[in-house]
C-alpha cells in the first residue's frame, strides 16, 4: 500500500477478501474508557429483566397482552406516539454523536462489537494471544485442538443461550422464563414455555452465535448500514481516530534509540494492524471498516512511549486540525440543528408523557340497538364504553354523562371495579323524552372518574332522537 497523501485524509474502499482477523489484546487509556462502557451496558442488559417495581418486573413488553411496562409507566398499542418518538429520538441522538464524536457507538456501545469482544475472548482464554491463534488455526486436526474447538464452542453456545434467555425475558417476562418448568419422564427438567418462546429461542441463540462467532467485522463492514452512513455525517470536524501521517511518513524500522534524519516516526511494528478487530491499517486513511475503537490508538502510544518518542501518532483529531492544520471548530450550523431538533422532540414527548392521563375511554354506538323507542315512549340510545385502566393498580370508576336536560344515563352496574392494565367494554343507554329533548342529534358527553378523584377521562358522542 503506498503511503497516503498528506493533503487529504484518503477513504479506502473495503476490501472484502479478508481471513478470519485474530486482533491483539491491548490495554490503554482508551481501552479502559470501552471496557468500562462495554461491561456497564453488559450488566445493565443481563440485570434489568430482574428488577421489580410495583410487584412486577419493571421492563417488561409483555407482547402477548400487549401492555409495555417501563417502570411506573404502561404503554399500550394505541401509545404508538410513544415508542415511535423514542426511536426518533434516538436515531436523531445517535446521529448528532456521530456528527460530533464520528463512530463513537460503534466503538464503545455496539452489541456487535460487544458480543464480538466477549467471544474472541473466549478464544484467547482458551488458546491464547494472537501469534497462538493463528498458528492453532493452521494446525493439522488433533485430539487437543479438537478438545479446544469443542470447548470454545461449548462456552459460546452457553454465552448465545444466557444472550437469547435474557433477550426473551423482556418479552416474556422473567417468571415464565425461569420458572415454568415440567420434567420429561418425570426425571429431567425441561422448560415449560409456550412454541413462540421455543421459536425465539432458537432465533435469538443462532443470531447471537453467528454474528458473534462467524459474521464478526463482516456485520459491520457488509450488512449494518451505519457504517456505510458514517460519510454522509462526517465533516472536517468530526473526531476520528486518525493516523499523522505527516508525522509518521516515511515509515520505517530503525534501530533502537535512534531517529534517523530521512524517517518520520511510524517504526513500521504494525502493532496498530495486530490490534485492530476489523483487521485494517489505519495508516491507508479513513476506512469504512474502521469502528472507531482506538486500539491501534492506544497500541502505538504504547510504541511512542517504548521508542521514547511523543505520544498521539495515531490519535483522536478532526480532517480541519490534521490537515488544514486549523482549529476544529466545535460549534457549528449542522450540530446545532441537531441539539435543536433533539430539544423540541424531547420536549414534545415530556409534555405528551406529563400530560398523559392513565385512563382511557372509548365510545361506539351499539350497531345491534343504536336507537329505540322503550314502553314510556321515551328514546334509548345504546353504546359499548370500552374503559381502560392504564395504572399499575387496581381502580374503581364511576360514569356519568352531560347532555342536554332531559337526557339521562341508564347502567346496570354503580361503579366498575377494574384491575391494573384491564379494559373492559360496558354496555350503557341515554333515555330521553322526545317531547323534552327535541329531534335530531343531540351532543352527548361520557364521563369516567376513578373513585377516589385522581383520573378523569372523557369522550363526546351523539343521542339521536329522531
Ligand atoms: S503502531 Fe504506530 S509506530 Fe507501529 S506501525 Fe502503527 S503507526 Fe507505526
Ligand atoms: S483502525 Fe484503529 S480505531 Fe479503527 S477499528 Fe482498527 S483499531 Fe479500531
Amino acid at each position: 500500500m503506498s503511503a497516503p497523501s498528506p493533503n487529504k485524509i484518503p477513504v479506502h474502499e473495503v476490501d472484502a477478501t479478508k481471513k478470519r482477523i485474530h486482533p491483539r489484546f491491548t490495554d490503554g487509556f482508551y481501552q479502559r474508557i470501552r471496557l468500562f462502557s462495554m461491561y456497564f451496558l453488559l450488566f445493565l442488559f443481563l440485570v434489568l429483566p430482574w428488577i421489580r417495581y410495583d410487584g412486577r418486573q419493571a421492563i417488561w413488553f409483555d407482547v402477548p397482552s400487549q401492555h409495555y411496562y417501563i417502570f411506573g409507566l404502561t404503554l399500550f398499542p394505541q401509545d404508538f406516539f410513544f415508542v415511535a418518538s423514542f426511536f426518533i429520538i434516538a436515531a436523531f441522538t445517535l446521529f448528532m454523536v456521530t456528527v460530533y464524536a464520528g463512530r463513537v457507538w460503534c466503538g464503545y456501545a455496539c452489541p456487535q462489537t460487544i458480543w464480538t469482544h466477549l467471544f474472541q475472548h473466549v478464544e484467547k482464554w482458551v488458546i491464547g494471544d494472537r501469534n497462538k491463534r493463528i498458528k492453532f488455526d493452521k494446525q493439522p486436526v488433533t485430539a487437543s485442538k479438537v478438545a479446544k474447538k469443542a470447548l470454545i464452542y461449548f462456552i459460546w453456545a452457553l454465552m448465545a443461550i444466557l444472550t437469547a434467555t435474557t433477550f426473551v425475558s423482556y418479552v416474556a417476562g422473567t417468571e415464565l422464563m425461569y420458572t415454568s418448568w415440567q420434567s420429561i419422564g418425570g426425571i429431567i427438567p425441561f422448560p415449560d414455555w409456550p412454541s413462540w418462546v421455543w421459536v425465539s429461542m432458537f432465533i435469538f441463540t443462532f443470531a447471537t452465535y453467528a454474528n458473534a462467532a462467524y459474521m464478526r467485522e463482516f456485520m459491520c463492514i457488509h450488512i449494518c448500514p451505519y457504517g456505510r452512513f458514517q460519510s454522509v455525517m462526517f465533516d472536517k470536524d468530526t473526531l476520528i481516530v486518525s493516523y499523522d501521517y505527516n508525522r509518521g511518513e516515511p515509515r520505517g524500522p530503525r534501530k533502537k534509540g535512534t531517529n534517523p534524519d530521512h524517517l518520520g516516526d511510524c517504526i513500521q511494528c504494525s502493532m496498530c494492524v495486530q490490534v485492530c478487530p476489523t483487521g485494517i491499517d489505519i495508516r491507508d486513511g479513513l476506512q469504512v471498516e474502521c469502528i472507531q475503537c482506538a486500539a491501534c490508538l492506544d497500541a502505538c502510544n504504547e510504541i511512542m512511549d517504548k521508542v521514547g518518542y511523543p505520544r498521539g501518532l495515531i490519535r483522536y483529531t478532526t480532517e480541519r486540525q490534521l490537515v488544514e492544520n486549523e482549529q476544529s471548530r466545535y460549534l457549528r450550523p449542522r450540530l446545532a440543528a441537531y441539539v435543536l431538533i433533539l430539544t423540541v422532540l424531547i420536549g414534545v414527548v415530556a409534555y405528551a408523557l406529563f400530560d398523559r392521563v392513565p385512563l382511557q375511554i372509548d365510545v361506539r354506538g351499539d350497531r345491534n340497538q343504536l336507537s329505540s323507542t322503550n314502553a314510556e315512549g321515551q328514546v334509548v340510545n345504546s353504546y359499548i364504553i370500552k374503559i381502560t385502566n392504564k395504572t399499575q393498580q387496581r381502580q374503581e370508576y364511576k360514569l356519568s354523562i352531560s347532555a342536554a336536560e332531559g337526557l339521562s344515563l341508564r347502567t346496570r352496574m354503580e361503579t366498575l371495579p377494574l384491575a391494573a392494565g384491564q379494559s373492559y367494554d360496558l354496555p350503557v343507554s341515554v333515555v330521553g323524552d322526545p317531547k323534552v329533548v327535541g329531534k335530531g342529534e343531540i351532543p352527548v358527553t361520557f364521563n369516567v372518574d376513578s373513585v377516589d378523584g385522581t383520573y378523569h377521562a372523557s369522550r363526546s358522542n351523539v343521542f339521536n332522537s329522531n
